[in-house]
């Protein structure tokens, strides 16, 4: 800490002029902050008093390779010092860029081999939305534009983004959606494949599509495994069921791979396991584990040509930052070190481990079930009557509880608790079984003390 200032004193400032993103107002203009971090190396991370922590969650999910990667800052500084800034508008280009997206294309899932670039997810998801209704309406369709989501899905923030996303508190900010945006059931797999006698049939993507007309419908879009809205992994079919259902009924498949990319769930991408390759694949974070801002959309060459062939001007589409080239020199290294450190591998390797802990959690707890985890993306959910599947009473904050009850131990994790509450647990790949074993005993023991 500076010497000329105190941790009371930064509070204080935090209180008087900071307005947090997704932040109680109530609680930090009583309290001010509760944690203010000073550095980080690896996958612990210290506050301004000096107390050290384990992220447990990879700060936003998205600190892959681990804090204080000296390659990573080496890069930055020299990409800034050579070529500080330079813009993608008007036919221009630069060597990062270029050689990111020709990075990005070798390590996608099929034919993906076109990359538009953005400063992070949200930025992504929005690009995609406007760049499926542009397709269709190059082709003579424009009113192919409605996009299905899943109830849970998280896309982020911007108007098209929070329309997309399918957790009702994100919508409390505004008081009218963005048109055309449709939210389906997750995972109703026979539903997709054609079965009409479920119950739910009305509200699965098929039974959307049939009552809206797959001619008003330009693309569904999901998380390969939702985050936010609860780290649900879907079962075995269901991608390749909506993979079918989009290709039979002439509509776009976006995946969301904000969270799952770049070897979150033990593959590079969400998708890589289950063989299913999207239309096109929105993805940040992970891409520079959240050392300089970038995200991307990724799409096939010959979903480009179509759109060149058809097109006279340009697309109207392009943010000051697409492109960085800081951020594209990190990304490369960031991709480098996935690559050469095994980290996916590694993730695949420890998510087995880390869903064998959240067994254990399950069976030497009452209140916790549904352990889950694909590489290093988990959960526990927390029960008052797991046998009966009933919650804590909402005032209890449960979830929020058991976090707390986790940072009193220097372990940082995150609740989840839209509808179902529950840990997520997603450490850096970095991780070793040691650590993970670390996490597990600490959740365990603030289980306990919260039963
Ligand atoms: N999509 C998913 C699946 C996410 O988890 C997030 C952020 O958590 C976003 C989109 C939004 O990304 P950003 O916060 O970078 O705009």
């Amino acid at each position: 800490l500076a010497a000329n200032i105190s941790v009371e004193e930064l509070r204080e400032l935090d209180k008087k002029h900071y307005l947090h993103p997704i932040t109680p107002l109530k609680q930090q203009q009583a309290e001010g902050p509760e944690l203010i971090f000073k550095s980080a190396k690896g996958l612990r991370i210290t506050d301004v008093q000096g107390n050290e922590f384990i992220d447990g969650v990879s700060a936003l999910w998205n600190v892959n390779v681990g804090y204080g990667r000296q390659e990573l800052a080496e890069v930055a500084r020299e990409q800034m010092m050579n070529l500080s800034y330079a813009s993608s508008f008007f036919n221009q280009s630069h060597e990062n860029v270029i050689r990111l997206a020709e990075k990005l294309a070798k390590i996608a899932p099929g034919k993906l081999d076109v990359s538009f670039f953005t400063s992070g997810g949200s930025e992504s998801n929005e690009t995609a939305f406007k760049i499926v209704r542009h397709y269709w309406k190059l082709k003579g369709k424009a009113e192919k534009s409605k996009i299905i989501a899943l109830e849970n899905g998280y896309h982020g923030v911007a108007m098209g983004t929070t329309s997309a996303t399918g957790v009702p508190v994100f919508k409390d900010m505004i008081t009218e959606v963005a048109p055309g945006f449709l939210h389906a059931i997750p995972y109703l797999t026979e539903c997709e494949k054609g079965d009409k006698s479920h119950p739910d049939y009305e509200r699965s993507l098929r039974g959307i599509i049939e009552r809206e007309g797959s001619e008003t419908i330009a693309a569904v879009i999901m998380e390969p495994v939702q985050g936010v809205g609860g780290v649900n992994i879907p079962p075995e079919g269901y991608l390749q069921a909506v993979r079918d259902l989009c290709d039979e009924q002439n509509i776009l498949m976006i995946t969301d791979e904000i969270i799952t990319g770049f070897g979150r769930t033990g593959k590079m991408f969400g998708v890589d396991n289950w063989n299913v390759v999207p239309d096109l694949m929105c993805v940040a974070k992970g891409i520079t584990s959240g050392y300089v801002q970038l995200g991307a959309v990724m799409l096939s060459s010959e979903m480009r040509d179509e759109m060149t062939e058809l097109s006279d001007g340009p697309m109207f589409h392009g943010f000051t930052y697409s492109g960085h080239p800081t951020a594209c020199a990190v990304a490369l290294k960031n991709i480098e070190i996935l690559e050469t450190e095994g980290l996916v591998e590694n993730s695949r390797k420890l998510g087995e481990k880390l869903f064998q802990g959240l067994k254990y959690l399950e069976e030497n707890h009452q209140i916790t079930a549904d352990a889950r985890a694909l590489g290093l993306l988990g959960a526990i959910s927390l029960f008052k009557d797991r046998d009966n599947r009933e919650g804590f009473d909402f005032d209890l904050h449960a979830a929020t509880a058991v976090v707390e009850l986790c940072r009193e131990r220097n372990l940082i994790l995150r609740p989840l608790a839209f509808g179902m509450e529950a840990v997520a647990i997603a450490p850096p790949l970095i991780a070793t079984e040691q650590d993970i074993d670390t996490i597990i005993e600490i959740l365990s023991d603030a289980i306990k003390e919260f039963e």
